[in-house]
């Protein structure tokens, strides 16, 4: 182990983050592994940072850093933080562990992939956003004693959040207002009380594997942030939930586009307030043998999953009590959804030989 300490403020003159950057790979190629730097708002630290000659683990101890502390670090990266850090703490962690002893601003864990991430206080708004996992790489974890800000987890795909909801007493939700928006992958465990969150996620008790899960990793949070005493209050699973996206199957049945039109897009249709429309296109697009292409079904290609039938613009599908499926040439448009839509090439579309004038 080789130890360097680095003042980034000194004789009032501070040193630009490119300097800071610049001398820290120096030492690294030096043989240093260890750093202990008192910084002055320089960003980036910690980050894509790693030893080329031997592979060494690199442990970087913090002060006072700016933005981006360990963005991009890699696995065998170790940063502790003495303090709290300004935004994307950990953005798009490959795989360090980075420990922050104090809050963090916005974004902590923004686009986090794999490693983990304790932090001791409270993290910002769109903390947790857009975390990912590839199966390739370590799930990537995200542990916060405290809470979050609004928009947390927004468009989350992947990985693991733990908000334990610790001296929250009087939040009303410890995930802020309008979390997890877009969620589509991914776990977030939180303790205390939760509101306003996106319809799109589903909140579920905890079962055995999620408190045989919190109670390991607890252990290793709270002793890296030095909170061992706070164990017993933290693995009362009293007061936790389970968060994760609903399933595309477990989503209300789908609607056809007609429906869609009449009910959801605008009440009334597109300038429904000023004008009088039957949302039909009759009139206006070609049907019948006016058509430039007619949509012919194959019955035996069909498996019955009626995307045709919803996603027709102009309700001209129907299927019978034999799941046989027609197009109504005094509806059908010829516009070839059908054809596109179908996951079997059940509908093909014959040209009319019309030119276009
Ligand atoms: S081509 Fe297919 S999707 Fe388009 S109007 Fe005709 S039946 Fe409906
Ligand atoms: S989309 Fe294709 S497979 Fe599905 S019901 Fe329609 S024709 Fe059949």
């Amino acid at each position: 182990m080789k130890t360097v300490k680095i003042n980034a403020l000194e004789n009032n003159v501070r040193m630009s983050t490119q300097s800071l950057l610049q001398l820290i790979e120096e030492k690294i190629e030096e043989g240093y592994t260890d750093f202990e730097i008192n910084a002055c708002g320089q960003h980036d630290i910690g980050g894509s940072a790693w030893s080329r000659k031997d592979g060494k683990e690199l442990n970087f101890t913090i002060t006072n850093p700016g933005q981006r502390v360990g963005a991009m670090a890699r696995k065998g990266t170790n940063i502790y933080v003495n303090g709290s850090v300004p935004a994307d703490v950990g953005w798009l962690n490959s795989g360090a562990k980075i420990i922050v002893n104090g809050d963090c601003g916005d974004t902590a864990a923004h686009c986090a992939a794999s490693g983990k991430i304790y932090v001791s206080g409270r993290v910002g708004t769109r903390s947790g956003a857009l975390m990912k996992f590839d199966p390739k790489f370590e799930i990537p974890q995200f542990w916060v004693l405290k809470n979050t800000g609004s928009f947390s987890f927004e468009f989350m795909g992947g990985g693991i959040a733990v908000i334990c909801g610790y001296d929250c007493a009087g939040l009303k939700s410890v995930l802020g207002n309008r979390s997890c928006v877009g969620m589509v992958g991914g776990t977030i465990y939180c303790r205390g009380p939760i509101k306003g969150i996106a319809s799109c996620v589903k909140v579920e008790k905890l079962n055995k594997e999620d408190k045989a899960f919190l109670t390991s990793g607890m252990k290793e949070f709270l002793s890296s942030i030095d909170k061992k005493g706070l164990a017993d209050t933290l693995l009362d699973f009293s007061e936790w939930h389970k968060i994760t996206p609903i399933a595309p199957d477990e989503k209300q049945k789908r609607i056809s586009v007609k429906e869609f039109r009449e009910t959801q897009w605008v009440e009334g249709g597109i300038f429904g307030d000023f004008i009088q429309d039957d949302l039909n296109v009759f009139d206006l697009v070609t049907t019948g043998v006016g058509r430039l292409q007619t949509p012919c079904w194959e019955k035996n290609l069909c498996i019955n999953c009626e995307l045709c039938l919803k996603n027709c613009p102009n309700n001209a599908i129907t299927k019978d009590e034999n799941n046989n499926y027609s197009s109504d040439d005094n509806k059908c448009i010829g516009c070839s959804i059908c054809s596109v839509v179908c996951p079997k090439k059940a509908w093909t579309m014959k040209n009319n030989n019309k030119e276009i004038s």
